[in-house]
């Protein structure tokens, strides 16, 4: 039985259909997978979305700008071009990534391997921080994301340039949400399990392998993570319902952390 006068009023607290109305996102690794389907989802919710990638073909409209986020001088026309355009930034998503391979020995890590996954997972993400913030400190506003992994809390996932490179960006992610709480910024991460994209699988034959996989591996058995379900949790961390959400580094992994505590 419901208790009288709970549901006689409108909750202060209810969500709008178009949960980011008037607000402008960029997101970077905006042209394929889950940052495609962030696009997506932020567009159908009122956002306008400014994608930047390097794939300019995937990309090609009006709201993609060529982006290397590896290169802090194409960050910084990234974040000027939007704002000249949209007159502001409310959402920065530092989305884009790469992956070197599979988990191999410490000793058969090369230089090369950490130098380019690290210069775009975690450089990039750094750079896209500090250009985001230097355009809403004075606005008082704004929020910043980034894409981690469950290899940020399981050992034995990934490879250990991709491992450093995300843990490295959930640190960065607390120390600005803490810098930057008090000019109201939240900032936090999204970290996912096994996601069939381009990344997991580059080519269209190993989409049943990798799904088997994330089955087979997974907690919820039968289900897996697609990268629609990433998006809908970037959206909730984007949007004024996570208002208060700040510094965390929120799981999309159904348990998967819960019952592996390490693969290793
Ligand atoms: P994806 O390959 O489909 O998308 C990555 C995008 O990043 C691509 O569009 C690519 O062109 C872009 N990119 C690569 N290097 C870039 C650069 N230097 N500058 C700008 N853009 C660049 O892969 P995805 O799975 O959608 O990956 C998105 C994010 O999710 C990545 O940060 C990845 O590490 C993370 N992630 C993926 C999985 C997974 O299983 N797929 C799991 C956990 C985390």
């Amino acid at each position: 039985m419901n208790a009288p006068g709970i549901f006689s009023s409108a909750s202060p607290c209810r969500s709008s259909f178009y949960r980011l109305e008037g607000k402008v996102a960029i997101i970077t690794g905006g042209a394929s997978g889950i940052g495609a389907a962030t696009a997506r989802l932020f567009h159908e919710n009122g956002a306008k979305v400014v994608i930047a990638d390097i794939q300019d073909a995937l990309g090609g409209n009006a709201s993609y700008i060529h982006c290397d986020v590896s290169k802090e001088d194409d960050i910084i026309n990234l974040i000027d071009t939007t704002v000249s355009k949209h007159g502001n930034l409310d959402i920065m998503y530092n989305n884009a990534g790469v992956l070197d391979r599979p988990l191999v020995s410490i000793l058969e890590t090369t230089k090369s391997d950490i130098d380019l996954v690290v210069g775009v997972n975690l450089v990039g993400s750094l750079m896209g921080a500090k250009h985001a913030a230097r355009v809403m400190i004075p606005r008082r506003r704004g929020c910043i994301l980034f894409t981690t992994s469950v290899a940020t809390a399981i050992a034995g996932t990934a490879s250990y340039a991709y491992t450093a490179s995300k843990v490295g960006v959930v640190g960065l992610a607390k120390n600005l949400a803490a810098e930057l709480g008090q000019y109201n910024i939240r900032v936090n991460c999204v970290s996912p399990f096994m996601v069939v994209t381009p990344m997991s699988a580059p080519d269209e034959g190993d989409v049943p392998k990798v799904e088997a996989i994330a089955r087979e591996m997974g907690n919820l058995r039968g289900q897996v993570l697609k990268a629609e379900g990433v998006a809908q949790a970037v959206l909730y961390l984007a949007s004024d319902d996570a208002s208060y959400v700040s510094g965390v580094n929120f799981v999309v992994d159904g348990g998967f952390g819960v019952v592996n505590p390490t693969l290793m």
